[in-house]
């Protein structure tokens, strides 16, 4: 009886082949289990009588007690109707429904008193209720009524009767089967310390909650069970791999750091970048194998922090490996690194798909020989083929660019992994990073170099963009270089979007003066490359684009982002883009154009966006904005998705609560096998079956 796991759902009284159809079909819910966590989305308080006086059309659900004092039918065709004018002595409300009159009429009658719940709207400056839920005022103890759950459903499962009422029932009759308690899934000592409800109790409560406050209590506790599992699933795994793996000792800094440091530095270190550096420097020295998330806003300085921490790694006798998600982006650090290294002489070299032929077989060799120290490559590394003799350290930049599987696949190269250091530019929530990257460490750079000035945003309207051509002028004639970005590459039917050909027409019409690139995801990447090297070189000044030049692509001289239909982007993606410019010592501009008629969601990004331009800000906001579901990286872990109460958005500190309670755990007892710890281990085993893939996380 209590197996509800694996009871099918057709058993249970109401039920039956047809719905269990429908519920397998539209809700994924096939057996009794599966019902019982279908948690109502919302909850009405049905203790509470409206007079119809007070009513307006904006409250969202409301309850009438009074009189049907007459039946009419109104309208024609699809607009026939019967209206039931309804009275508490207050005032007089339309009950209207466009089907089933003659069950209606039959079935209420007027003089008796009835308690009438539904959605209240104004027409024509009388109350309105259409299709309302009726019940006779005795039938109904309204005092025990207290709060009603609502449950989604689709208009399949409606169309079958089979509505937020039926659903309603359903549930009302599995709850009734349940009369001994089911097992728990959190040890007792853990509920008694962290003062929470039963499962048994909550799994009740959340169905058929007395009032706020059981609900309340309900909800907890389902919810810290969702956070919980997840953390312990992840501090466990960072434990696992921990033990498991050894890492390469880089017990020195040697010869080449040190000379580096010295004489080929061309500035000064900001504090933040020193001490995400002392990070690394520890995790590479601790023996573990280094797994760390680096992230700092675009312009923080991160490729100086990868390039010395791969000194730190030839120093100690192995290679390293930095990995860019595009040519351009692999060439731009390859360009790089080789001038802040010359003269230090190590073998650093370029390995992307386009490199063929003799030029390939020798860095083949080099890398396998031991002879090149540094490799700056695309994902093209991870082809089969390249071998390294001593792999010590990998960094990969952007990595939200990067597949996980593809990370999975560096790893397999050899017996003892490499360190790992990841960096991204698209800040994460803390809650986030902690419940994404749970296995990762996580360091940042919370600082800009020195003598940036700040990048000045503002907001224009497509409609009048005068102003803002004219200070274009302004700023190309002193010398400035300035991009201009197009959400989409192709002119589509369906949406109204200026796209980049019509764009680049008209900016090399209104610019006639200048040269103008342009440069989307269609172009091969010879031709994108030599476009961008045009543009970085200043032959070209003006560069029209999709968002290809999102990340990583440094052209000092570049001074004005302006976006068209900034409204397109979400808010990363805003800042990821104007932080292409204000790399150089000139003011930079970015300016955002949108349609005259936008909605309030653009408005707040906009404003956002035009109020700071701190990544992390951002960041948070954006996780606001969207919930996680629309975030980076969310989606391919999945994570987000299957939790039911808890929000990665809303619930941080719960987070970081359960995370904390869960390492303690985990410390004390790895795997899981003390008396006390035994549910979890169980626990978790089951949690491995559900479709989130937990080894995309780390
Ligand atoms: P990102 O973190 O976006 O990858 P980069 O590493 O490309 O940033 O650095 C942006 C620019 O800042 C580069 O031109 C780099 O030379 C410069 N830079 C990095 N660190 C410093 C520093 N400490 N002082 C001055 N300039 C720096
Ligand atoms: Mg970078």
């Amino acid at each position: 009886m209590q197996d509800l796991d694996s009871r099918d759902v057709k058993y249970l009284t109401g039920v039956g082949p047809a719905r269990a159809a429908l519920l397998a079909s539209e809700l994924e819910v096939r057996t009794l289990s599966d019902l019982l966590y279908t948690f109502p989305f919302k909850y009405i308080d049905r203790s509470r009588l409206f007079h119809i006086n007070e009513v307006d059309g904006a409250m969202p659900y409301i309850q009438l007690k009074g009189q049907i004092r007459s039946f009419e039918m109104r309208g024609e065709g699809p607009r026939k109707r019967l209206v039931a004018y309804f009275s508490d002595g207050t005032g007089v409300a339309e009950l209207v429904w466009f089907q089933g009159a003659k069950f209606i009429v039959d079935r209420y009658r007027p003089g008796v008193e009835y308690v009438v719940f539904g959605k209240p709207s104004m027409y024509q400056g009388k109350v309105n209720i259409s299709h309302p839920e009726i019940d006779p005022e005795d039938k109904l103890n309204l005092a025990d009524m207290g709060l009603q759950p609502y449950y989604n459903t689709t208009e399949r499962m409606k169309r079958a009767g089979l509505n937020s009422a039926a659903l309603r029932k359903l549930v009302e009759n599995l709850l009734s089967l349940i009369v001994e308690p089911l097992p728990e899934t959190l040890p007792q000592w853990l509920i008694d310390r962290e003062h929470l409800m039963s499962l048994t109790q909550a799994l009740k409560a959340i169905h058929q909650p007395h009032d706020a406050m059981e609900l309340r209590l309900a909800q907890a506790r389902l919810k810290y069970e969702e956070l919980f599992y997840v953390q312990l699933n992840l501090a466990r795994y960072q434990s696992d791999r921990l033990r498991r793996f050894k890492g390469f000792v880089f017990s020195r800094i040697g010869e080449k750091f040190n000379t580096f440091y010295s004489t080929g530095l061309p500035f000064s270190l900001t504090d933040a970048q020193k001490r995400v550096l002392r990070e690394i420097r520890s995790d590479m020295g601790s023996g573990r194998q280094m797994n760390r998330l680096l992230q700092g806003d675009v312009g923080s300085g991160k490729t100086m922090v990868a390039l010395m921490s791969m000194l730190m790694a030839i120093d100690n006798g192995y290679q390293a490996c930095i990995m860019a998600p595009t040519e351009i982006l692999s060439e731009q650090h390859f360009a790089n690194i080789s001038n802040y290294l010359d003269g230090l002489g190590l073998r650093v070299e370029l390995l992307t798909g386009s490199i063929k032929g003799k030029r390939r077989q020798s860095i083949l060799e080099g890398l396998a020989d031991g002879s090149v120290n540094i490799l700056v490559s695309t994902h093209a590394v991870l082809e089969d083929p390249v071998q390294f003799f001593r792999l010590g350290l990998v960094v990969i930049d952007e990595q939200h660019r990067f597949g996980v599987a593809q990370r999975a696949r560096l790893w397999r190269k050899s017996d003892t992994p490499p360190h790992v250091l990841v960096m991204t530019a698209t800040p994460i929530p803390r809650t986030l990073a902690m419940t994404l990257y749970g296995d990762l460490d996580v360091s940042v750079i919370d600082q800009l170099p020195p003598g940036r000035k700040p990048i000045r945003t503002s907001h224009h309207y497509s409609e009048n963009l005068t102003g803002v051509f004219a200070f274009l002028d302004c700023e190309l004639a002193a010398g400035r270089q300035a991009y201009i970005v197009y959400p989409l590459i192709e002119e589509s039917e369906k949406i109204d979007l200026k796209n980049l050909q019509e764009g680049y027409a008209f900016i090399c019409e209104r610019f006639p003066q200048y040269a103008v690139s342009k440069v989307h995801g269609k172009l091969k990447p010879a031709e994108k490359d030599a476009e961008m090297q045009r543009f970085k070189r200043g032959e070209t000044r003006i560069m029209v684009a999709t968002t290809v030049i999102e990340v990583g692509v440094d052209v000092p001289n570049a001074s004005i982002m302006m976006i068209e239909d900034a409204h397109r982007f979400g808010l990363s993606q805003l800042h990821q883009l104007r932080g292409r410019v204000g790399r150089g010592a000139e003011q930079s501009y970015c300016m955002l154009v949108t349609p005259g008629k936008i909605s309030d969601d653009t408005r707040r990004r906009i404003e956002i966006m035009t109020a700071t331009c701190d990544g992390f800000e951002i960041a948070e906001a954006d996780l606001k904005l969207r919930g996680p579901g629309d975030l980076e990286g969310t989606q391919q872990s999945g994570i987000a998705f299957d939790l039911r109460l808890a929000s990665l958005a809303r619930d941080g500190q719960l987070i970081e609560h359960v995370r904390h309670v869960a390492r303690e755990i985990i410390d004390t007892d790895p795997t899981l096998s003390d008396q006390q710890n035994i549910m979890f281990a169980r626990v978790l085993s089951r949690l491995k079956k559900s479709p989130i893939d937990w080894s995309s996380i780390s």
